[in-house]
């Protein structure tokens, strides 16, 4: 599906939720060398439910993600990969192979079980993205896996007042499909593009998880008119709060940005269930993650 940018009024946000806490996130490497921030770990699992983990990459320097990701398993949740700059190939176990592409996004879901790899396809320049993982309800972590490869002009783009642009890649903003829908979790998944001087205002259900991570720019988050505000700069992870008289999110360009402001926003409908990791198997027991090792090393987890 391709939708060419339209206006639309901006629905209101009568209370916007504010800015729990913030984190930049621990530099980490993951596969075989490849250099990234990781903004969501372990000790914010439970705190940011259905969200299980998620990293930032981004280099000029071809030795920061030139090992890639070869060859590893999957087990009990879903993967997806936001390409910003660069190109990497994918393969799997199932037999997919997919090229992505700057402003392409892979939605994989593991289900019971997937091995994949995650290669550069460049020697040189910047590699830049997003990997986030969603966790599967209990009754789903076993479902066959699935793939997705959406090239960019399949993601439907958003153009509001002011110049604000949102690529709408999972859930729905301002009446416009996202590329992806998914039930249960219901994630949101939108990049948006703030010019100086503009502002975004979102909805979102009571109850969900919200969090936005800052690539460039400032933003000034909770409603413009309160004189209570949060600012977030470029490099932050903002959680948002989640109080029920909250009814979406609102934030705008700080004043004092010398440019727009480029942000992630991501949120989603809590599992509440019990959350087991090991490496790249989530379940819900430590019994139902020794299956999975055992399931991987007898080679049964991707058949
Ligand atoms: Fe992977």
């Amino acid at each position: 599906m391709t939708t060419s940018p339209q206006t639309v009024p901006q629905p209101t946000v009568t209370q916007s939720r504010r800015v729990e806490r913030q984190l930049r996130g621990q530099p980490t490497s993951d596969g075989a060398g490849v250099r990234l921030t990781r903004l969501l770990a372990q000790p914010l699992q439970r705190r940011l439910d259905p969200f299980l983990m998620l990293d930032a990459f981004g280099s000029d320097a071809a030795s920061d993600y030139i090992g890639g990701f070869p060859d590893h398993p999957h087990r009990g949740f879903e993967t997806v990969t936001l390409m910003l700059e660069g190109r990497m190939r994918h393969r799997d176990s199932v037999g997919n192979v997919g090229l992505l592409e700057p402003g392409s996004v892979q939605w994989m879901t593991a289900g019971r079980g997937i091995i994949h790899s995650e290669m550069p396809e460049q020697q040189q320049g910047r590699m830049a993205g997003y990997q986030l993982w969603v966790n599967l309800a209990a009754k789903d972590k076993l479902c066959p896996p699935a793939y997705r490869d959406i090239e960019p002009q399949q993601v439907p783009v958003l153009e509001l007042a002011g110049g604000v642009r949102v690529r709408v890649i999972a859930g729905s903003s301002h009446g416009v499909d996202g590329a992806v829908q998914r039930p249960t979790t219901e994630p949101l998944l939108l990049d948006i593009t703030l010019p100086p001087g503009s502002s975004f205002e979102q909805p979102i259900p009571n109850g969900h998880n919200a969090f936005l991570h800052l690539r460039s720019g400032a933003v000034v988050v909770g409603a413009p008119a309160s004189p209570e505000t949060d600012r977030v700069e470029a490099g932050q992870m903002a959680i948002l709060t989640t109080e029920p008289a909250a009814d979406g999110v609102v934030f705008c360009v700080a004043t004092d940005a010398p440019g727009p402001a480029q942000v992630l926003l991501v949120a989603g409908r809590p599992l509440n269930e019990p959350i087991a990791q090991y490496g790249p198997f989530v379940m819900n027991s430590q019994a139902e993650i020794q299956q999975a090792v055992v399931d991987f090393q007898r080679g049964e987890l991707a058949r």
